[in-house]
């Protein structure tokens, strides 16, 4: 006999989606899934569409097998429907037989610096959404008026905001980001971005395909000390065998090193061993100031020197909490969680479940051990509600349906001008493109 389970997957994001393929893929005759999606923009896909850099379209391409997953007749979208505001966790736990988290992690760690408060002083959790057209970040100010800006963190969202702070915009305009920071980004005065990392190069979080892609800039120099990698490899030698990735990103880092500069107005420079201390100015960013780190044996430590660097612009990249969750148990800016099982039949995926780490394709092994556990905790399937009977009856729900026909005005909107898609960045006119 066939039962069949209702689960609810809170989060449209890729967490989310290979949350639902996995359900998918371990039905059998016996054992039925219906899957409801809810998501708290109009629009899903989470960070493949708020998140990845724009000039990056080949990570994008994975929304394909989002669709396809959603093309299934157990799968439905439930759109602009927010958890705690619209429904209640408690209502979703006791409507389904199973709930799960793929809220990921939206909030930007603070440097927790003097002066971190300053106008031009911004978390890449607000500027990676603004770019990309997230509707809750078009607002977010970014002055872009002085030359230079300082982007904090060594990893690759660090690395995306610097890219496109220091690339000519001309390289975004066929590419689907905004069109307000496409607009600013003509506009802007930068032409000189460094990036600091608080550790040596060996340290550093940045993954070797990103750090190759940097001596193909065409209208960008990129800086590296071949110094300070020679030291980090010499360093990182010293400790026995180097293992695989961290060679590939040190002779990543030696090839921007060694790669002729082109003497570009604009420069996008790497730093290591500088961690913030201040960032100053009196009612704006006028610039920071870094303590010069050294490597002994296994520690970094402070050298008691410092370096300044003017700038009217600094962005910390320095990773992300979760935003907490009414009724959702916390822990270290994640859901408190043993193996993805947080209590009966609530469960979490993604950056909410293990932090904000690994790249898209990450969360698809993460998502099928998750998956194993639900199925082998499963009892009797029980006569759930429909969501629809929960949600108030003024909700506009944005269907699988209606979402089909915003994606398709917008790569209609993008194919006219050039670009893979213009993005409608107004919930009011992302709702009323759902209608058609
Ligand atoms: P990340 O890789 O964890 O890097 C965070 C960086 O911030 C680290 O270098 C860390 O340095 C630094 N940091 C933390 N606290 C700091 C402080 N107080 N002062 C100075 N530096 C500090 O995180 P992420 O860049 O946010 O990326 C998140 C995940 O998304 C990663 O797995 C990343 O690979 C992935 N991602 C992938 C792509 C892509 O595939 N193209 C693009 C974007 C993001 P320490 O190491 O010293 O702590």
């Amino acid at each position: 006999m066939s039962a069949t389970y209702k689960v609810a997957i809170v989060g449209a994001g890729p967490a989310g989606y290979f949350t639902a393929q996995a359900l998918q893929n371990s039905q059998s005759d016996e054992l039925k899934f219906e899957i409801d999606m809810i998501e708290r923009l109009p629009t899903p896909w989470g960070l493949v569409r708020s998140g990845v850099a724009p000039d990056h379209p080949k990570i994008k391409t994975v929304a394909k097998v989002f669709e396809k997953i959603a093309s299934d007749p157990g799968f439905r979208l439930f759109g602009n429907i927010e958890l705690g505001k619209d429904v209640t966790l408690a209502e979703l736990k006791d409507a389904y037989d199973v709930v799960v988290i793929a809220t990921g992690s939206a909030l930007g760690r603070k440097l927790g610096i003097p002066g971190e408060e300053l106008r031009g002083s911004i978390s890449a959790a607000d500027f990676v959404p603004w770019y990309n057209g997230h509707p809750d970040f078009t607002h977010i100010d970014v002055p872009l008026d002085g030359g230079v800006a300082v982007v904090i963190g060594a990893g690759n969202v660090a690395m995306d905001c610097a890219r496109i702070l220091a690339i000519d915009p001309l390289e975004l305009d066929t590419t689907d980001v905004a069109p307000h920071a496409l607009s600013a980004l003509h506009e802007s005065k930068i032409r000189k971005v460094h990036i600091a990392a608080r550790r040596g190069a060996e340290h550093a979080s940045f993954t070797s395909p990103e750090l190759r892609d940097l001596p193909k800039l065409e209208h960008t120099d990129v800086h590296i000390n071949a110094d300070e990698i020679q030291a980090a490899t010499a360093r990182a030698l010293a400790k026995g065998d180097i293992e695989k990735d961290l060679k590939s990103n040190l002779d990543a880092m030696q090839a921007i090193a060694d790669h002729p500069h082109s003497g570009h107005e604009r420069s996008l420079d790497l730093h290591f061993l500088l961690a913030p201390k201040e960032i100053v100015g009196t009612d704006k960013v006028q610039g920071i100031t870094f303590s010069i780190n050294k490597v002994e044996g296994d520690k970094v430590v402070d050298t008691g020197e410092t370096h300044t660097i003017s700038c009217s612009l600094v962005i910390s990249a320095i990773g992300y909490h979760a935003a907490p969750l009414a009724g959702v148990p916390a822990d270290m800016g994640k859901v408190k969680n043993v193996d993805g099982r947080v209590d009966e039949n609530l469960y979490v995926v993604g950056w909410a479940k293990r932090g904000p780490s690994g790249v898209i394709g990450t969360n698809k092994s993460d998502a099928a051990a998750v998956v194993e556990l639900i199925v082998s905790d499963l009892k009797s399937p029980k006569k759930s509600t429909n969501i629809d009977e929960i949600l108030p009856i003024t909700n506009e729900v944005i269907t699988q349906e209606k979402w089909s026909r915003i994606n398709a005005a917008e790569i209609a909107a993008g194919e006219a001008v050039g670009k893979p898609r213009l993005k409608e960045v107004s919930r009011e006119k992302l709702l009323s493109l759902g209608e058609g």
